[in-house]
């Protein structure tokens, strides 16, 4: 999986905002990114999974359960509409010093809301994490290390 920041700085603007206008746009890159090491069902371990019902989520061919390509990602439970949270996360990977009323203004969107956002990602930035949720990204480098 690629650190956050360098996958979102690998773009310039105008590129960016083309590639991910829709939601499904961003849905495949977390799917790839989330996935990259491979599937397992968070249920049962299971590795066989076929589509699930929302775009680019993976249903366990055992348990049937569901995952979302946005879950358990920094981008889990996001209020956001996704292309704007992934135009947040690259203006935020640009510049770490943008404040949020200045995202508000450009974003339209309520400045606490991107305050609260901003925060994720400049956290996410701090400690070189990947998409991954810190809480998972700690829990996996522990078993990496153990190998
Ligand atoms: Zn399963």
């Amino acid at each position: 999986m690629i650190e956050l920041e360098k996958f979102f700085k690998q773009f310039d603007e105008g590129a960016f905002e083309k590639h991910f206008d829709t939601p499904e746009a961003c849905l495949k890159v977390l799917a790839e990114q989330k996935w990259s090491g491979g599937y397992k069902c968070r249920r049962c371990g299971h590795t066989n999974y076929c589509k699930g019902r929302s775009p680019h989520s993976r249903r366990c061919t055992r348990c049937k359960y569901e995952e979302s390509a946005q879950s358990h990602t920094v981008f889990h439970k996001c209020r956001i509409p996704l292309p704007d949270a992934f135009m947040i996360s690259y203006k935020v990977c640009s510049n770490h010093g943008i404040s949020s009323y200045k995202l508000s203004e450009e974003m339209h969107l309520r400045q606490m809301t991107c305050w609260r956002f901003k925060k994720t990602i400049l956290e996410c930035i701090e400690r070189h994490g990947d998409f991954t949720l810190p809480e998972l990204e700690r829990m996996r480098k522990k078993e990496d290390t153990s190998e």
